[in-house]
C-alpha cells in the first residue's frame, strides 16, 4: 500500500523545540501502528504512514498545534537555539517571522537554515546552509555551513549588521536565487562555490 512522508514540528519557543505531552499522545494515535516515525538531524519528526489515512491525520495533528511541511527537496524550519536570554534578547518575534517566511519551500536540494539568539550561537548556525546571528540590534548571516560527508565545512560571514528589516529580504533572497539558478540535488554549499559569494551578496542587495 502506498504511503506518504511529511515532517512535523511543534515550532520553537523560549526552551527549545518542546512538543508538548498532549501533541505526542495524538501524534502516537493518529498515525497508525505501522507508522515509521524518525528523528531528524534537523529537528523535525519525519512521519511515514499510510497514505490514505495521511489526509484525516495531518489535520488531527494541525488540530493539536503541530505543524507540517513537506519531507525532502524543501527548504526545512527554522533551526533555533533555545533562546535562553528570553524571548525579547534573544529575538524570537524575528525568529518567528523568518521561519513563516523561509520553511518549506521548494529546492533543488534540501535547505538547513538555522537561527541563533546571540554570539555563543549555540544552535549551530555556522554549520546550516544559511545561518542567523543575532547581534546586539542588527543580525550576522552566515551561508555555506555543511555538516555532512568529511568535507564538512563551516559557514563563512555573508553579511554583517545587517539590520532587522533587511534580514527577512536577504535570507528569501537567497533562497529564491538557489532556486532560480540552483541545479537538481546542487548542495548550496557547492552552489555557493559555484556562482560565487559576491554574485550573491549583488542579488540580495536591497
Ligand atoms: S545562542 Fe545565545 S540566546 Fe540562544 S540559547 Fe545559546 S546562549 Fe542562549
Amino acid at each position: 500500500m502506498a504511503t506518504l512522508k511529511f515532517a512535523v514540528t511543534p515550532g520553537f519557543e523560549v526552551g527549545g523545540t518542546m512538543f508538548k505531552p498532549e501533541q505526542l499522545a495524538v501524534l502516537g494515535t493518529v498515525v497508525g501502528s505501522d507508522a515509521r516515525i524518525e528523528m531528524t538531524t534537523f529537528k523535525q519528526l519525519y512521519v511515514e504512514m499510510q497514505e490514505e489515512q495521511a489526509e484525516e491525520a495531518k489535520a488531527k495533528l494541525q488540530q493539536a498545534g503541530l505543524a507540517l511541511y513537506p519531507a525532502g527537496m524543501y527548504t526545512k524550519s527554522l533551526i533555533t537555539c533555545n533562546f535562553c536570554k528570553g524571548a525579547a534578547e534573544a529575538g524570537m518575534s524575528t525568529a518567528k517571522a523568518l521561519d513563516e517566511a523561509v520553511a518549506g519551500l521548494a529546492a533543488p536540494s534540501p535547505l538547513k537554515i538555522g537561527y541563533s539568539g546571540c554570539a555563543l550561537a549555540t544552535g549551530e548556525p555556522l554549520l546550516k546552509d544559511i545561518g542567523v546571528v543575532k547581534m546586539r540590534d542588527a543580525y550576522d548571516i552566515y551561508i555555506g555551513g555543511d555538516a555532512k560527508s568529511l568535507k564538512a565545512a563551516l559557514g563563512f560571514l555573508f553579511l554583517e549588521r545587517v539590520p532587522e528589516e533587511r534580514l527577512l529580504p536577504v535570507v528569501r533572497g537567497l533562497i529564491q536565487y538557489f532556486q532560480d539558478h540552483g541545479k537538481k540535488k546542487e548542495k548550496f554549499s557547492k552552489f555557493i562555490e559555484r556562482v560565487t559569494a559576491e554574485t550573491l551578496r549583488e542579488a540580495v542587495a536591497g
